[in-house]
């Protein structure tokens, strides 16, 4: 009796002993071993033992083969071995950090006993003769290791970006559950929208509900076009646009009138099909009978836009910017911006629009998806060369012609706050209606890629944003006629890989700093830091493609180094901006990663820019009167209910007048929209419309936002969260700047 409890006693003690660790990591240890295919590894420096074999070991090979070889395209996720780039790959030490993540597995999942005897090895002995200070280095280690467990990272859905986050998730050290996990991920990828995985109670998904409709291109002109009703002159950086097939009528008057008025006008226009990508349906007309309405026996859902006639050119080129920006948090909003972009050239010189040359899809699109099928298309390893080039390689050369790039960064800036701004009130609507506050779930964040344009006179433009920009970081290339293989893209890996990685490293839920702090932390003295962080030697994380790549990232810090001011709704000469990464953006594990490639906009700049968020205080108000969880559209009886709650109604505007508004703008918005199946009851838009209808009639002779403000003020919401948009926007008129009312044909 007593031997077996004696052997019970050891049992527990030994179970003890093997971690709280293994009991951390879920009930599927095994599970784990089969699947994680990179695992958390400590920087070379501190150990260098040769890995160990397991079946991570044989995921991580795979893994590194057949990322750096050509692949035959066969279908689209399947990938063969053979090439040249994968001995560069497997050649280089800091890709090799994985091979050493095995032992760190194996340490975790070990006894105390491994792991002090490697971390004993590891942090130089022979550099530390006493043996206590050994000891306790040697137990504060297994503590460290006790305590912090690796990030781990559900990849299993996350598609094209698969490779850009497995490299992401090695270089800091994170697990990765390529099958998916039993257990909750603290963050999961999704290669296509928040629906990729369900019943996501926990943790953080990359995706936002609701993103991909919105960012469709008649919601996202929409959302612009509201934020134009009432702050036309901050919102012209969307070209005019019209909504097909409900508006073609208008647009058609409207041309006739233009061109009646002066004969010498004659604009272009572009036809984008509304879910339309990659250039595809895109057409451009001169006159409005040469719209193609109809597909088949249905009405073509698409955008009607003004095309912009004089683009800045390189080298006789048209080419666009693709920015990536991280929307970090919706409530309270957080905006992040990648320092680096991609520009993506056409491959035939640009001719301002004539009827000869409106088919020169490689004139006019600057789509790489279909210039890479023009001969004249240059891969190049270079990232200031070739048809796509890194965004701070043409700052750079801007700048060497005398061009003010200060001033285009800043107004980029201004144009991806405001362009959030504008679609922030339609996202918190899906993201009440999903995870409604109380119920579990997880969540979000979103990478968005910006597409601008800048026109002759360097005024950027906005085309479009993508909910899923394109995180391949190899491109397809013709090798023979008919036969595709995907070839390393240097200047997609050295710009994807640090969007994805410091992406995960701003979500890092051991991140414990707030957003206060990362804001009082650029006022630091060290500010300069990233500038010299980028222009000195390689670190153990830096690709060979990186290492390759080093010398054209020196004009990052020339980018990095642009400065600007800041006023209500823009940007301007003056105080400085510095746009370098924010220094003491990295917690102490983080030590040897770059510096942060995203830059925090937003809350940073939010005494410029809050004024705007007036669209957003009236989503607010929609979703405390929307009642019934999961609901995003109001009822009839919601809205009287806003109606009485507001003391919006008087002798001049009975209940009946309220009925009928309700009945005219929803019936208006059910029948022009864009989904076959509509839902019953008023949406945000048409909330908004008669938002502002209201407000026009209670305060008469003023300019609509100051209505709008007003009756927000009246509405007097103490349990809207949204900011205090509206005395923001009285201060603002207050200080109002001169008109910055750009002419869009430059
Ligand atoms: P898609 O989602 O199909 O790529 P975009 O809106 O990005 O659609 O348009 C495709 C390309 O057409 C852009 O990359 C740009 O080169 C060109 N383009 C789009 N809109 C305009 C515009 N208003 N003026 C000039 N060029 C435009």
């Amino acid at each position: 009796m007593s031997e077996h409890y004696v052997k019970v006693k050891i049992h527990v003690e030994q179970m003890k002993s093997f971690g709280v660790d293994a009991e951390k990591q879920g009930v599927d240890a095994e599970e784990e071993e089969e699947q994680v295919a990179v695992s958390s590894s400590p920087p070379a420096s501190v150990s260098p033992d040769p890995p160990s074999i397991t079946i991570a070991g044989r995921d991580v090979s795979n893994t590194f083969k057949h990322r750096g070889k050509n692949r035959i395209k066969m279908g689209k996720d399947d990938k063969n071995i053979c090439g040249k780039h994968s001995l560069d790959v497997s050649l280089h030490g800091g890709r090799n950090v994985n091979k050493l993540g095995l032992e760190r597995t194996l340490h975790i999942k070990g006894t105390g006993k491994i792991l002090q005897g490697k971390n004993n090895e590891n942090n130089g002995v022979s550099m530390h003769p006493s043996k206590n200070i050994q000891e306790a280095r040697r137990e504060d280690g297994f503590k460290l290791a006790r305590k912090r467990r690796p990030v781990t990272v559900d990849t299993s859905k996350a598609k094209t970006s698969l490779e850009a986050l497995k490299l992401s998730i090695r270089q800091l050290k994170w697990k990765e559950f390529p099958l998916g996990r039993r257990a909750p991920c603290d963050i999961y990828w999704h290669g296509v929208s928040f629906h990729d995985n369900e019943n996501i109670v926990s943790g953080q998904v990359n995706k936002f509900p609701g993103m991909i409709e919105m960012l469709r291109k008649i919601n996202l002109s929409r959302a612009v076009r509201t934020m134009q009703e009432l702050f036309p002159e901050e919102y012209d950086f969307y070209p005019r646009s019209w909504i097909l097939p409900e508006e073609c009528q208008q647009f058609s008057t409207q041309i006739r009138m233009v061109k009646e008025n002066d004969a010498s006008v004659n604009p272009t226009f572009i036809v984008k099909p509304d879910g339309g990508s990659q250039g595809d349906g895109i057409y451009l007309i001169r006159d409005p009978s040469d719209l193609k309405l109809m597909v088949g026996s249905q009405a073509k859902q698409a955008v009607v836009q003004e095309y912009i006639q004089r683009p800045l050119l390189i080298d006789k080129l048209k080419f666009d910017i693709r920015l990536y920006v991280l929307l970090k948090s919706l409530e309270p909003l957080e905006i992040y911006i990648a320092k680096e972009g991609l520009t993506r050239f056409c491959t035939e010189p640009y001719q301002e629009p004539s009827q000869k040359n409106l088919s020169h899809v490689f004139m006019h699109l600057t789509n790489y998806s279909l210039n890479v099928h023009s001969g004249n298309f240059v891969h190049s390893n270079s990232q200031s060369t070739g048809s796509k080039r890194s965004l701070s390689s043409v700052l750079y050369r801007l700048a060497a012609k005398g061009v003010d790039i200060k001033k285009v960064w800043s107004d980029i800036i201004a144009l991806v706050i405001k362009t959030t701004i504008a679609v922030v009130p339609e996202l918190r609507v899906y993201y009440q209606a999903e995870i409604p506050p109380g119920k579990p779930g997880p969540t979000c964040f979103q990478i968005l890629g910006f597409d601008i344009l800048l026109m002759k006179n360097l005024k950027p433009v906005l085309l479009e944003v993508n909910s899923n920009p394109s995180m391949r970081i190899e491109h397809e290339q013709e090798m023979a006629p008919g036969v595709f293989e995907y070839v390393p893209s240097p200047v997609d890996e050295e710009v994807k890989v640090g969007v994805i990685r410091d992406t995960l490293r701003l979500m890092d839920p051991g991140h414990k700093r707030t957003s206060i702090a990362l804001h009082r932390s650029l006022h630091k003295p060290d500010k300069w830091k990233n500038v010299i962080q980028l222009s000195r030697g390689g670190d153990s994380h830096t690709t060979p493609i990186q290492a390759k790549c080093r010398l054209k990232r020196r004009s990052l810090c020339f980018t990095s180094a642009l400065s600007s001011n800041l006023r209500a709704g823009g940007l301007d000469h003056g105080e400085e901006i510095p746009m370098e990464a924010e220094p003491q953006d990295r917690s102490p594990d983080e030590g040897a990663l770059p510096s942060l490639c995203l830059k925090q906009v937003y809350p940073k700049y939010t005494k410029q820019f809050n004024y705007l968020r007036l669209v957003e205080r009236i989503a607010a108000l929609f979703i405390r009167f929307l009642g019934v969880k999961g609901n995003m559209r109001l009822g009839p009886t919601a809205f009287r209910t806003f109606i009485r709650t507001c003391k919006l109604s008087n002798s001049n505007f009975s209940m009946a007048s309220v009925d009928i508004l309700y009945i005219d703008i929803t019936r208006r918005w059910t029948a022009g929209s864009s989904k076959p199946h509509c839902v019953a009851g008023m949406g945000l838009q048409a909330f908004v419309e008669a938002f502002f209808y209201l407000a026009g009639r209670r305060f008469k002779s003023q300019p609509l936002r100051e209505q709008v403000a007003s009756l927000l003020e009246l509405s007097l919401l103490p349990r809207t969260p949204a900011p205090a948009a509206s005395q923001d926007y009285r201060l603002h008129q207050r200080l109002k700047p001169r008109s910055l009312r750009a002419n869009l044909e430059n």
